[in-house]
Parts: C-alpha cells; sequence; structure tokens
C-alpha cells in the first residue's frame, strides 16, 4: 500500500538531461514527480543563456551527434534540430589544422597530397610502439604518429587532464575519428546539429508535467527530501550522496570566460582548440556559429581547465584505474539501497555524451515503467 506520508512516485535529483528525460517518461506514465535541482535553472550542463539573440553553452560546446534513429527521433519531437556538423581548428602557435584527424590535417602537417603518402609517415612514426597501447600516449601515436601527438594532442590533453598523457587511459584519445579523407566533420555520426533555438527548449517541454524546485540540494537537505518520494532517481555524484565514505572520487574541472566583442566574426569557426601547453585555455567557442548568427556582435568563451575541489561542478569523471575501483565500491553500496536509482554522467561516473545520456534513461524507464 502506498505510504500516506509520501506526495510522489519519484524524486528526481537533477534536472540535466537523464533526470529530466526520466521525469518526462514517468510523467507521461502517470507517475507523479519533484525534481530538484541544486542549481538556479534547469537542464544541468546543456543549459544556454541567451544574449542578444545568441544561445550562449554556459557550460561548454555542446553539439548533438548520434548514431541511434531512436534517440534522434526522441530529441526531434521537442526542438527542430539545424544542420550544423561540428568542424573545430586547432591552433598550435599559430599554425591552423583541420580536426579530427583526417587528410586535411595530414596534408598541412607533411605537405602530401594522397592516402598512401599520409600512410607512409604515420606508419614510420608509429614504429616507435611496439606492443598493444596501454596508455593514451602510446595509443595517440600508433594511431596519427609522434607529429600530430606532439603538436597537437600532448599539450591539449595534459592540460584538459591535468595529468601525463601515460597516465591517462587510452579509451579517451578514441574518441576522435582519424580518416584518410578530406572530411572535416569532428564526428562520425548519422545524425548531428543544434537545437534552433537552443537547448532550453528541449528540457522546458520535458519538464512541462512535473513539479520543480531550483536552488535544492539534495544533500544538504536530505531529511526533507528523502521520504518525500517512494522512488529517487539520483543524477548527482555518486559518492556525494553516501558522504564520501569511501573517499572522494576525481573529476575535472572547468572555468569559463565569456566576452562580448563588438564584431561580428572573432575567429570563424564555433570551436577553436589552442593545443600549445602553454596556452591556458583548451578552446575558444564562438557561440553565434552554431546557429548561422548574423549579428552585428559576438560572444566568445574561454575554456580553462581546472583542478576540481569539493563544491564546485563536477564536469568531467576521471576514469582511470584509481578512480574506477573507488567507483565500484561505491556501486556496490549503491546496488544495496533499495529506493535509490543512480543515473546519469555523475550518478554512473562515466563520459557520457548527450545520446547516450537519453538513451540509458530511456534504458532506465524500459525496466522501471514497464
Ligand atoms: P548533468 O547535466 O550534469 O545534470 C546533473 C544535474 O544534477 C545538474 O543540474 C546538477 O546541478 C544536479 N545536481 C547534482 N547534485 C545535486 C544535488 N546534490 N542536489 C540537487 N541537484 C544536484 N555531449 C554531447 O553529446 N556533445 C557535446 O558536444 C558535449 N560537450 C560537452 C562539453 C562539456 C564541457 C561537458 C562537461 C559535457 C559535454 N557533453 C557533450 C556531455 C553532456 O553534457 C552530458 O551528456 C549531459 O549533460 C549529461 O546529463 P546528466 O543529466 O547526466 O548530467
Ligand atoms: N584531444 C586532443 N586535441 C584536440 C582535441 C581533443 O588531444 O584538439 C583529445 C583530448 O585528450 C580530449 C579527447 O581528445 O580529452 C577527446 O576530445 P573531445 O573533443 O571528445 O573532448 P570533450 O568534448 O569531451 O571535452
Amino acid at each position: 500500500m502506498k505510504n500516506l506520508e509520501r506526495k510522489y512516485d519519484y524524486l528526481i535529483v537533477g534536472s540535466g538531461l537523464f533526470g529530466s528525460t526520466f521525469a518526462y517518461e514517468a510523467t507521461k506514465r502517470g507517475k507523479k514527480c519533484l525534481v530538484i535541482d541544486k542549481r538556479k535553472h534547469i537542464g544541468g550542463n546543456i543549459y544556454c543563456e541567451n544574449k542578444e539573440e545568441i544561445n550562449i553553452h554556459k557550460y561548454g560546446a555542446h553539439i548533438f551527434h548520434t548514431n541511434n534513429k531512436e534517440v534522434w527521433d526522441y530529441v526531434n519531437q521537442f526542438v527542430e534540430f539545424n544542420n550544423y556538423i561540428n568542424s573545430p581548428v586547432a591552433n598550435y602557435r599559430g599554425e591552423i589544422y583541420n580536426l579530427p584527424f583526417n587528410m586535411n590535417t595530414f596534408s598541412k602537417m607533411w605537405n602530401v597530397a594522397t592516402p598512401q603518402e599520409a600512410k607512409a609517415i604515420i606508419d614510420k612514426q608509429k614504429q616507435i610502439i611496439k606492443d598493444e597501447p596501454e596508455n593514451l600516449e602510446e595509443q595517440a601515436i600508433s594511431l596519427v604518429g609522434t607529429d600530430i601527438y606532439t603538436k597537437l594532442i600532448k599539450g591539449y590533453t595534459e592540460k584538459q587532464w591535468g595529468r601525463d598523457c601515460k597516465d591517462l587511459p587510452a579509451f579517451i584519445i578514441k574518441r576522435l575519428p582519424v580518416r584518410y579523407t578530406y572530411d572535416n566533420n569532428y564526428f562520425n555520426a548519422r545524425y548531428q546539429g543544434i537545437p534552433i533555438g537552443g537547448y532550453n527548449q528541449i528540457i522546458e517541454k520535458l519538464l512541462a508535467n512535473c513539479d520543480v524546485e531550483l536552488n535544492v540540494d539534495f544533500v544538504k537537505q536530505r531529511e526533507k527530501y528523502q521520504n518525500i518520494a517512494d522512488k529517487i532517481v539520483f543524477t548527482g555524484a555518486i559518492d556525494s550522496y553516501f558522504d564520501y565514505k569511501f573517499g572522494q572520487l576525481e573529476y575535472r574541472g572547468l572555468r569559463f570566460e565569456t566576452e562580448r566583442l563588438e564584431q561580428d566574426n572573432y575567429q570563424g569557426v564555433a570551436v577553436m582548440n589552442f593545443t600549445a601547453r602553454e596556452v591556458p585555455y583548451t578552446r575558444v567557442i564562438e557561440h553565434k556559429h552554431f546557429e548561422f548568427g548574423t549579428q552585428p556582435i559576438t560572444y566568445v568563451t574561454k575554456e580553462y581547465p581546472a583542478d576540481w575541489q569539493l563544491g564546485e561542478e563536477a564536469y568531467y569523471p576521471v576514469n582511470d584505474d584509481k578512480n574506477q575501483k573507488l567507483y565500484q565500491k561505491y556501486l556496490d553500496l549503491a546496488k544495496q539501497e533499495n529506493n535509490v536509482i543512480f543515473g546519469g554522467r555523475l550518478g554512473e561516473y562515466k563520459y557520457y555524451d548527450m545520446d547516450k545520456t537519453i538513451e540509458s534513461a530511456l534504458n532506465l524507464v524500459k525496466k522501471e515503467l514497464r
């Protein structure tokens, strides 16, 4: 029998893409949901702030891309997407290279024209890696050789993650395509784009029919919220839920510096990566280019990677062996919590893109709300 003190079927902690997708599907099935978030706005990291008709990606550039038609159709029911294709450029001490690593990059780097010439150079340079790559450095060199590793990967990666490439897992660099064609599309994805008018519309529609409370930190107000619902879907950091009893999981932090410039086109591209170690930021985002803006002014954001400390926004999980082991301990505890489900980038301590976040929330819906 339903406990009458409990006002809701689900308390959803976190109004990011995971929590909001779950809330929408649960509400659609007649469940009563309360969504709380410690931030002052909904949407988690996909939140945009509109200034002078430019959608500013407040928590870093977000480009939707997926190979999953179900997920693509899912998001398209809430908003129309434009035909933006992410084609960032890398700036290494003033030299400009196309990304991801493709024939345009190789041609600029070595003045070659054919895939055969590029392959021959990479094959020669990667000979220093004899065995199966065991870390990011070895993986990168075996994919693209030493020149590209040195100019376009090493500095960027070491500032992004705050550690040596030899101490990072190989999978991080496998996110980037390597192509022997002249194709600057950053993603190998069948479907890609930016929501016309920004991401907020998706979250607003997902949460339209449930209760939402902002500026509420579940961990600080447990007594009030712990028993408000039959079940909790927790999308905050899993270690925070357990009061860090085994120690803190590590995250990478970010700092964003945004300025308005009195010019219509600052850098000619939405995303420019600064790959030299001595430049303190990793990327400069010119937001208007995501939506082909024609405003007379522009907004640009420098993205500075930063060490993360408790109390700050946790952006990237650091999925090295040490942290994975610690996460496993929290996961074992999580399995014993009967009425709490952990999900999303922080709840599962996973480097999820938006499509994988939605996929994972929809999988939970299939299990939980049959
Ligand atoms: P979040 O968006 O982090 O939402 C979690 C929410 O929970 C937050 O709003 C937080 O405030 C709230 N919360 C946490 N703890 C508590 C608490 N104790 N009490 C109350 N509320 C709490 N994906 C792509 O597909 N393409 C991209 O180009 C892309 N670029 C990215 C760039 C950056 C810099 C980052 C960091 C991520 C990027 N992503 C990208 C990934 C994307 O942001 C995630 O897939 C998605 O936002 C994850 O949603 P989520 O709901 O799991 O987490
Ligand atoms: N990377 C790099 N140079 C670049 C861009 C990316 O070395 O110019 C590496 C870096 O290690 C980064 C990883 O590739 O963490 C994945 O890049 P992606 O753009 O997917 O990172 P995200 O958007 O998740 O920050």
